[in-house]
Formats: C-alpha cells, sequence, structure tokens
C-alpha cells in the first residue's frame, strides 16, 4: 500500500538541506495537512529542488500542461513552492520548510498555525547542524565602515548594493502575538533581496522599498536592539532583525551556558576597564545578558557574546569596543552553498 501523501512529502521535505525531521506526536504532518491539499502535496513530489519551466515539468511528470501552470501558480501565491522568473518566464521548484515554507506564511499564519509550530519548533530545533543558515553581524555602529572590516561583514555596504528589496513583517513577532505574546518590536523589520525579494514583492507577503528605506530599517532596527542575523553567505539573500523574545534561535541559546558557541558571528564585545566606569547602561542593552558587572568591575562573560554590536552605542565613555575573533572561516559565496554544507552535515543527497 502506498504511504499517505503527508508522509511521503515529510520524508521528501526531510531531504531538502535544512530537513523536516519526525516528531512522536505527528504535529509536523498536521502543519503540512493544513497548509497542502493532498494534489498540492502530490504535486511537490514531483518537483525538484532547482528551477524548471512548467514545460519541462509538464514533460517529466505527463501533466497537462496549462492546469499545470495554474496549480503551481496557485501553489507559489499560497507560498508553499518557490518561483522565479526569468526572459522566459516563470519557473517552479520545491523549497525547504525553514528557511522557506514557513516565513512564506507570512500572510497565512493564524493561531491554529502558531499553536502547532510552538509544538514543532522543539524538534526543528534537533535537527541543526553545525552551519547555521543565518548569522549574526555587528550593527556598523559597532564597527565602523574601514577596511579592516569584512565586506561580508559591512551590512549597510552589502544592502547598497543590492537591486530589488522588499521588507516583510516578521512571522516570528506574529505567530508570538497569536500566542498572546504581544512584542513591543517593530514588526516589519524583516529584509530580502534579489529573488526572494521579486518572489516577496509578487505575491505580496512583503512590499518594495529603495535602499534608502532598506538602511532605515537597519537604523530603526538598533534603535530598538534588534539583532542583525543575515543569510549565512558573503551574497545576502535575506537580514533577519531579531528580539530574543519571539526568534525561536535567538531565545532558545540565550538560557544556555555559551550562546556563542551556537552562532556565527565574526565579533565579540572587549570592555577596557580603564574606560568603564560600571554605569550600567550597556546591561539593559546586551540581548544575551553578556556582561557582568560586580564590585565596579565590569566584563564580557566568556561565551556568551554573539557580537551584534548593540552595547557599543550605549557606552558614553567609550569602554566597549568590537574584536575580531581569529581563525574563523568566510562564509560561503552564496546561500545555495550555504544549503549545501547543511546538507552534506545532515548525510543527505540532492533530490
Ligand atoms: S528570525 Fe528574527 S526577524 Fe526573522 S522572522 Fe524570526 S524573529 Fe523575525
Ligand atoms: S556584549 Fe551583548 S550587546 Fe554587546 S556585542 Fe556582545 S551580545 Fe551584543
Ligand atoms: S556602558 Fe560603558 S561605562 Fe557603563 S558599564 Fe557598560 S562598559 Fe562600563
Amino acid at each position: 500500500m502506498q504511504k499517505d501523501v503527508y508522509i511521503r512529502l515529510r520524508e521528501f521535505l526531510d531531504a531538502l538541506p535544512v530537513g523536516y525531521p519526525a516528531t512522536p506526536t505527528g504535529v509536523e504532518l498536521k502543519i503540512l495537512e493544513k497548509l497542502f491539499t493532498p494534489p498540492e502535496a502530490e504535486l511537490t513530489l514531483q518537483l525538484r529542488e532547482s528551477p524548471e519551466s512548467v514545460s519541462e515539468i509538464a514533460r517529466r511528470t505527463g501533466a497537462e500542461a496549462e492546469a499545470l501552470a495554474d496549480q503551481l501558480e496557485t501553489m507559489a501565491r499560497k507560498g508553499l513552492i518557490f518561483r522565479v522568473r526569468d526572459d522566459d518566464g516563470a519557473k517552479y521548484q520545491a523549497f525547504q520548510f525553514m528557511i522557506g515554507i514557513y516565513e512564506f506564511q507570512v500572510n497565512a499564519i493564524d493561531r491554529e498555525f502558531s499553536e502547532m509550530m510552538e509544538a514543532y519548533l522543539p524538534f526543528f530545533g534537533k535537527s541543526m547542524v553545525k552551519t547555521p543558515q543565518l548569522r549574526v553581524v555587528p550593527v556598523e555602529s559597532a564597527v565602523g565602515f574601514s577596511g579592516a572590516v569584512a565586506p561580508y561583514n559591512q551590512i549597510r555596504n552589502l544592502v547598497r548594493q543590492q537591486t530589488t528589496i522588499a521588507v516583510t513583517p516578521c512571522i516570528c513577532r506574529k505567530e508570538q502575538g497569536f500566542m498572546g505574546n504581544e512584542c513591543s518590536k517593530p514588526r516589519e523589520t524583516c529584509l530580502s533581496f534579489g529573488p526572494f525579494a521579486e518572489y516577496y514583492i509578487e505575491n505580496q507577503f512583503g512590499r518594495q522599498i529603495d535602499i534608502e528605506a532598506a538602511l532605515g530599517v537597519l537604523d530603526m532596527a538598533e534603535e530598538n536592539g534588534l539583532v542583525l542575523s543575515p543569510t549565512n553567505s558573503r551574497e545576502i539573500q535575506a537580514i533577519c532583525c531579531c528580539c530574543t523574545c519571539c526568534c525561536p534561535a535567538l531565545k532558545n541559546i540565550k538560557f544556555l551556558k555559551h550562546p556563542a558557541s551556537y552562532v556565527r558571528s565574526y565579533y565579540a564585545a572587549k570592555i577596557d576597564m580603564d574606560l568603564c566606569t560600571a554605569c550600567e547602561e550597556c546591561l539593559d542593552r546586551c540581548p544575551m545578558d553578556a556582561i557582568r558587572i560586580e564590585a565596579d568591575v565590569s566584563e564580557i562573560i566568556d561565551g556568551r557574546c554573539i557580537g551584534c554590536g548593540l552595547c557599543v552605542s550605549t557606552c558614553a565613555t567609550e569602554a566597549i569596543h568590537m574584536q575580531l575573533k581569529p581563525g574563523l572561516a568566510m562564509p560561503p559565496d552564496t546561500l545555495q552553498d550555504t544549503f549545501e554544507q547543511i546538507r552534506q552535515e545532515r548525510n543527505r543527497k540532492k533530490a
């Protein structure tokens, strides 16, 4: 007997780079049942991880091209599959669950989906490997803008290089809102670029903005103490501006002894004791509780600093500066390379 289509879809998504692990509760199947109709689940199983035109998919699967085109476009608009457009028209591909299908539900998310995700995230987190999808970069005010800062850490310059930019509401804050944990931080803080931005704009998941407005989002993030988390690649595809109350990754590592071990960041803060007056202004600003002041002596707690740089601007005496951590390899060139690295660490073969 053929396995239930949602079990096959779960297995299919689990073979994609970041995976989609099974749980003892089966909540991951309930999520798929909520998002995909059975025919949509079946069609996803036919797709590849690289974009293909409708005619290519029709040829491969034997489907009738006109009906297939409608079905693929409907699924792309629902955020179940990814669409890119080039000179030859629309192309479609299967996409992993997170970062991916989950974030594409930013308009559709409701209380039921939020409850399912809250139940699933602890299991999903266990599938994480060494290479993360996002990294942390310091706010530019903390490190400046000079040749000493590697191009992939010059966050404002990376934004200035983009041609298509979208800003989207933060789905994690929306989800926490549905769970009754309304976040006081701004909602419209997620930036995406290039093909991601085009997909978000066309699907009305986000709105198109220009470079100045995108730099304004970074300013707003810094004012509000949000951690800048671009995709873990030199060519960035997105920047999340995260809070530790809603971002599942930051929320969970904050409770660990050494959060820095779980974050890819090239910097860590250092305090100059000669300049520090123990005024405590930096304490509230630090999202990881990484600063300790005892008997008028302040220090960065070993293994807690994730290199966000948010503390630097709060220090009136300029006692804090960001130090480059030695011996770290550069991020992969593209997000696709990052996904491949993650896939290899998970011992999965490309579909
Ligand atoms: S990862 Fe961060 S910015 Fe992105 S959606 Fe979640 S909390 Fe919002
Ligand atoms: S000490 Fe805290 S605020 Fe400062 S860079 Fe480290 S994590 Fe960020
Ligand atoms: S803000 Fe600066 S001076 Fe005040 S405690 Fe922090 S490091 Fe020291």
